[in-house]
């Protein structure tokens, strides 16, 4: 009997298989005939000889017309890896379109992913030397190939997609590929874009062609409000239980709200709303997506809803033009988008939440309409639309601190930076700012030429910023020593955005103690986490998220092979031994480190508060030590008498100018010993 049991097992386990192998043989032909119907298959013979006739092309189609998944496997299928020799790269502006757009195409051929299709984005690589024919990556990374390979010869085409995004990386990749065109007659650009700029990159390459792949839209209902929403939160959630109470299923909805914090504290109100109401309306299934969101996540947002229920996605305008979410009949659209913008005056960056320009809401409300006809509901005024809205998004250059870039370019030997071509020129007052701090950070001597440290900057995986704090720690005389501390604070400030569960850090206190800055607090999390043996226990205990943590460990193993392969690590531990000066302790050497790397990010107290020092061609601006800091805690609680120089790494504006993440400078004198060039001895700052 037993024996008849046994093979009763077996055969239900080889149906089981066998139903599963026949499952995935569906899924597959599914697949096949999905690449098909979408719209570039109908030209893709006209695609390939317009590439081959063309040396750069722009291809300008509907978003989910099949662009960023279809075009590079047309161009595998042609030849042009030539048996796997060369390599074809595609860019994205996005981390997370890089990485799921990769695991699809990698579906699709049905090979690995990480082999044959890969991605690079910073800290990841996923990507195999000789086997990778096809690589997604951040526009960002291709820049960096520049340094290794100014000739990109390991390419035979370049796909520049999402162009009409216009992030810096994406401006400065035109310009470098601009020239190596020149003499590389057999590399291919093709640059994709939405429905919008085309005929400014033909332009900017000489008039070069442009394909237009008409789409499939079906019209999209656009309502407005009647008047413009104090709250567009409140407003958002309205609407999604509205449209989810009044209108037929199937049908999802999408929303685009402007971060992580904001989709996360949407997505609990709305599941305690939807819990209230119970089963009184249909099953709601809420998924968010940004930029952060661990990858297993992401790729929720892609599975089908199940019957009966109706999927809300969370999005940040990653949704608008990178990923396409089948589905989709809903769009709600508060019509925000957060920013960073760079004041070239002050030398402050700040991310701000700024209204969307037309093009981007009517990409937006164009979500609705890939499955059939839509509504898109905007939370803000007809009239808002037409007499408010920017026409087109500015471009990142005109709006961030571009030192990062000018550093690349002036280490690839371009000096001649006015004249360096690019869609949008930034202003002189940015360009001239960014060398101002590359001159203070030691990244370009007097006459402006760059030097070893600058060489060395620029190939660091991180801001140049960063990379100073970095090298101080293990080079400079009186701050040597801390390297390991300094990275590991480094890769926590990386993730810092979602570190905790929850607002929130009272789980902490134990751990925050006598905690005098927020990089310590860092520095403690994560040590106290690696003395846990990288426990998820312990961060369940302590509220802080696993994910994130396992991500900082990652980056941080990425940047100490780094700084071993430059030196960096044997020359901290010949500091180490010597340690000169012991009454120095650990933490007044990272305080160094960082002025040294954030000279720029430094306020005084005056009679009305904290104020940033200004320095030759900057003024100050009043700031507000963020309630969140454990140094506003510290001076709350502990009653201590605010320390007269702060550090910051960020500033937000709310309500009022808040600097985040803040360490208080004890001692005056460090300014002008880490930072001659502005601080000088004995001097009063202002
Ligand atoms: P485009 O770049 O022109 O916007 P894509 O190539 O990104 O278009 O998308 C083509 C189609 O592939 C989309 O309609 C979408 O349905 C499908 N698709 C893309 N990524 C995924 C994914 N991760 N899972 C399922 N379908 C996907
Ligand atoms: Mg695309």
């Amino acid at each position: 009997d037993g024996d008849d049991l046994l093979k009763d097992e077996e055969s239900e386990y080889e149906n089981e298989l066998l139903e599963n192998i026949n499952k995935e043989q569906e899924r597959l032909l599914d697949i096949q005939q999905g690449r098909k119907s979408l719209p570039v298959y109908q030209y893709r013979s006209q695609l390939l000889q317009a590439i081959k006739d063309h040396q750069v092309l722009i291809v300008v189609g509907e978003t989910g017309s099949g662009k960023t998944t279809q075009l590079p496997q047309y161009l595998v299928e042609d030849g042009y890896t030539k048996n796997g020799t060369l390599q074809i790269a595609v860019t994205q502006p996005r981390r997370v379109a890089a990485t799921s757009v990769a695991a699809r195409v990698a579906d699709e051929m049905g090979v690995v992913l990480g082999k044959e299709v890969g991605y690079s984005i910073r800290f990841e690589d996923k990507t195999t030397p000789n086997t990778t024919i096809l690589k997604y990556m951040t526009d960002g990374m291709l820049l960096r190939e520049f340094l290794s390979d100014p000739e990109l010869k390991n390419y035979s085409c370049i796909m520049i997609d999402e162009a009409h995004e216009r992030t810096l990386a994406t401006d400065i990749l035109l310009g470098l590929l601009k020239d190596i065109l020149l003499h590389r007659k057999d590399l291919k650009l093709i640059i994709s874009s939405a429905t919008m700029n085309a005929s400014k990159f033909s332009k900017f390459f000489y008039d070069c062609p442009i394909f237009n792949v008409p789409g499939r839209r079906f019209p999209v209902d656009i309502h407005y409000t009647v008047q413009p929403e104090a709250n567009y939160l409140h407003a958002a959630i309205t609407t999604i239980f509205q449209i989810h109470t009044t209108q037929p299923l199937p049908g999802d909805i999408l929303v685009f709200l402007t971060g992580q914090e904001e989709i996360e504290s949407t997505k609990e109100r709305i599941e305690e709303i939807a819990h209230k109401l119970g089963s009184r309306v249909p099953e709601m299934l809420v998924t968010p997506i940004y930029a952060n969101l661990p990858q297993e996540q992401q790729q929720k947002i892609f599975e089908k809803t199940p019957e009966g229920c109706r999927k809300i996605v969370l999005a940040t305008n990653i949704a608008e033009t990178s990923l396409t979410i089948n589905g989709i009949k809903y769009v709600v659209d508060p019509g925000f988008v957060k920013e960073n913008s760079y004041v070239p005056t002050t030398g402050m960056t700040q991310l701000l939440t700024v209204a969307c320009s037309k093009a981007s809401v009517d990409q937006r409300a164009g979500r609705a309409g890939r499955v059939g006809p839509g509504k898109c509901f905007r939370l803000f005024t007809k009239w808002s639309y037409y007499h408010e809205l920017e026409a087109t998004p500015k471009p990142e250059i005109i709006r961030t601190n571009i030192s990062s870039i000018v550093l690349l370019l002036l280490s690839l030997g371009i000096t001649d930076l006015i004249n360096f071509p690019l869609l949008d020129k930034p202003s002189i007052p940015s360009l001239s700012k960014s060398l101002e701090i590359l001159y203070v950070l030691g990244a370009l001597n007097s006459k402006g030429s760059i030097t070893r440290l600058g060489r060395l900057m620029c190939q660091f995986p991180c801001e140049p910023e960063f990379a100073k704090v970095i090298y101080t720690a293990a080079y400079n005389e009186t701050a040597n020593g801390v390297l390991e501390q300094c990275i590991t604070i480094v890769s926590m400030l990386h993730e810092t955005t979602s570190l905790f569960v929850g607002n929130s850090r009272d789980s902490l206190k134990s751990i925050v103690g006598e905690t005098t800055s927020d990089h310590l607090l860092y520095l403690k999390i994560y040590d106290e986490w690696k003395n846990s043996n990288y426990s998820k226990m312990w961060c369940k205990d302590h509220k802080v998220q696993f994910k994130t943590l396992s991500r900082v460990r990652d980056i941080r193993n990425q940047l100490w092979k780094f700084c071993d392969k430059m030196g960096l690590v044997s020359m901290n531990e010949k500091a180490l031994k010597e340690l000169v000066d012991p009454t120095q302790s650990m933490e007044i050497k990272i305080i160094k480190c960082f002025i040294s790397g954030f000279p720029m990010n430094i306020a005084k107290l005056g009679t009305s508060g904290y104020k940033t020092v200004s320095t030759k061609n900057s003024s100050g601006l009043e700031v507000t030590i963020h309630p969140s800091s454990v140094v506003f805690q510290q001076q709350k609680e502990n009653a201590k008498k605010p320390s007269k120089y702060i550090l910051y790494q960020q500033l937000m504006l709310t309500t009022k100018e808040f600097a985040r993440v803040c360490m208080p400078i004890i001692k005056e004198s460090w300014l002008s010993e880490m930072v001659p060039q502005i601080f000088k001895p004995n001097n009063e700052f202002n």
